[in-house]
């Protein structure tokens, strides 16, 4: 007899073209649109588009941390207040060719931008091979950015700004009255059931999980529902559990250092949204063995 997980893989790959998408219904029409928009050219330009975009949240990310307006002045180098030239805001590329120096006055430039740069590349990439339409397409860009402009100001400052927060709450909630999950009320249970779960983690652990961070997940959890917001915190947990111990084995954080946990979340969110499916799909063969076989 073929051990279940296998059956259940197999049964999953001849399925895949009916199982229901994450965030809309799939209907084979849609499949098919979704084989076109993802051509190699697509793919390239989602990815350009992405480092691009990648620059830009960059800027968002360090100028709300200063109360600057996002459009005005042009970027300066943080050191020598120097304009940066528009042939030096090539994103990844101007990094390279100036090796992580400023062209002025030579002080460093952070890893964090072109890492920023080439994420939200990779990120866009995978939302248009996922993309079964435009509206799924713009739901999954919008988070995109959400989780990396929270992983740049987390990163530079320990903070996830509320008005960032707000901005993208009211966005994805407009999202949600226009195009409504399957059930409806799935994208407020997937809000409210994250946050209230990780009040109460915090609480408990008093305050092992920051604030920021659960608006940011309640927040996505508006947009994305109940199932994938779960997943993408459980991924997000076991991104951060693992890099922890990595780090302490090689003394590159002390033992009470508190660590930015946006980018987990990030990691966690990007991930479930493209593979929540599945993955809930061999969690259940796994743990929820019958039922899930009689499901199909
Ligand atoms: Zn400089």
């Amino acid at each position: 007899m073929r051990h279940p997980l296998s059956v259940h893989l197999q049964i999953y790959q001849n399925n895949i073209k009916l199982q229901h998408y994450p965030l809309i219904n799939l209907k084979k029409s849609s499949l098919e649109r979704r084989e076109k928009m993802s051509s190699p050219l697509i793919s390239i330009y989602a990815f350009f588009a992405g480092i691009t975009f990648g620059s830009f949240f960059n800027v968002v990310g360090n100028r709300m941390l200063t109360d600057e307006s996002i459009v005005f002045p042009r970027s300066r180098c943080p050191n020598c207040h120097y304009p940066i030239q528009h042939r030096d805001l090539i994103p990844i590329f101007s990094f390279l060719l100036l090796k992580g120096k400023c062209r002025h006055c030579k002080v460093k430039i952070s890893f964090l931008y072109p890492i920023i740069e080439a994420s939200t590349g990779f990120a866009f990439l995978l939302a248009s091979a996922y993309a079964v339409n435009l509206v799924t397409l713009a739901a999954h860009l919008l988070l995109i950015s959400f989780v990396m402009i929270a992983v740049v100001t987390d990163l530079i400052k320990m903070i996830i700004p509320d008005k960032l927060i707000l901005f993208f709450l009211i966005v994805f909630s407009g999202y949600r009255m226009i195009f409504t999950m399957q059930p409806w009320w799935d994208s407020i249970l997937g809000g409210t059931l994250i946050f209230l779960f990780l009040s109460f983690i915090a609480f408990l652990s008093k305050g092992g999980i920051g604030g920021g961070d659960i608006k940011l997940l309640a927040a996505a959890g508006i947009l994305v529902g109940t199932k994938i917001v779960f997943i993408g915190f459980i991924m997000a947990l076991f991104a951060g559990t693992i890099t922890c111990i990595i780090a302490r084995m090689l003394h590159m954080i002390h033992r009470k250092q508190a660590i930015p946990f946006a980018p987990f979340i990030a990691i966690g969110m990007i991930s479930s949204l493209f593979w929540g499916e599945y993955i809930f799909s061999i969690y259940k063969t796994l743990f929820l063995n019958g039922h899930a076989l009689s499901s199909f």
